[in-house]
């Protein structure tokens, strides 16, 4: 089939995006994004992905992580708000996930980032899906869970939704083989992204974007020093830092994969695999000013 490729490389898109504030900005103008993961071990990767959203402009990012993990949490971050979960507490208290999705104002939720898998995860997370009603990225573990309960995506789920498989995930989602999914990466990225109604990012070398309504683009930008762990999580921030702040879902995630695969470029100022995190993260203000007006 014909696929009506979308230009990637055209700032003009994104005007809304990355011009510059008015004099008069206060945060509440910015968003507020929620990300959900953070099990034993793996608390860097909700940092990650909140600090990548903040350095994307988001005005306020809340981290929230296992019961027993906000402490040690809350003493590595300083802008991001950090709240904890349980697997099991649904709509129990005010200290429940649920309770505080219904009373405080989110516009993106991350879910996955560290986020491990658990008992009950199935119905913790179809629980999430039916509540919100923002755009939803759905990343790392979160991917896992769905591609262990598919079901999940016929519950009543009124929240946009994003997902950023890599190629292993992929395949986890599609029953097959990792190479399976390298072979045919245009196809399966469209065709799932066309049953499931969800906007596929594929990531990896020529990261695709693929629509529901079969549209799909080809990113050009990205180094292989992104080739490390972080990475995505920092990918999952900035998407959700732009769908935060209002950009449309094809302007954020277009945007965020192509400007992430530059921060990768342009981090890279001596041995590419000598690359941190941070670097990526720190290379995003002179990318991001690149492309703005
Ligand atoms: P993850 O596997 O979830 O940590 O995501 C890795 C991120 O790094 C994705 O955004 C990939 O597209 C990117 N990445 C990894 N390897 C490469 C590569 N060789 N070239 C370009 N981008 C890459
Ligand atoms: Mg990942």
């Amino acid at each position: 089939p014909v696929t009506p490729k979308v230009q990637v490389n055209r700032p003009s898109l994104w005007d809304k995006a990355l011009c510059h504030r008015s004099p008069w900005s206060h945060k509440g103008r910015f968003g507020h994004l929620l990300v959900i993961g953070g099990a034993d071990g793996m608390l860097g990767a909700v940092r990650m992905a909140g600090a990548a959203a903040y350095r994307c402009g988001t005005g306020k990012v809340t981290l929230t992580v296992p019961q027993g993990n906000e402490q040690s949490l809350k003493g590595a971050v300083m802008q991001e708000m950090v709240w904890s979960w349980s697997g099991d507490d649904y709509f129990a208290d005010e200290s429940s996930l649920s309770y505080r999705l219904r009373s405080e104002q989110f516009s993106a939720v991350v879910i996955g980032p560290g986020l491990g898998r658990f008992p009950g995860e199935e119905k913790w997370l179809g629980h999430l899906l039916e509540q919100i009603e923002h755009p939803v990225i759905l990343d790392a573990d979160a991917i896992n869970i769905l591609a262990d309960h598919p079901h999940l995506l016929d519950l009543k789920i009124a929240a946009p939704l994003i997902c950023t498989p890599h190629p292993g995930e992929m395949a986890r989602l599609l029953r097959t083989t990792t190479q399976d999914v390298e072979q045919r990466r245009n196809e399966v990225a469209r065709e799932y992204a066309m049953s499931t109604g969800m906007v596929v990012v594929l990531k990896g070398r020529f990261t695709i974007i693929a629509f529901p309504d079969g549209r799909q683009v080809v990113n050009p930008s990205g180094h292989p020093a992104l080739a490390k762990a972080g990475s995505g999580d920092v990918l999952t921030g900035m998407i959700g830092a732009w769908l935060a702040q209002g950009v449309s879902i094809e302007e954020a995630v277009l945007m965020a994969v192509y400007l992430h695969g530059k921060a990768g470029e342009h981090s890279v100022t001596s041995a590419e695999q000598s690359v941190s995190v941070d670097e990526i993260l720190a290379a995003l203000g002179p990318v991001i000013q690149q492309y703005s007006f």
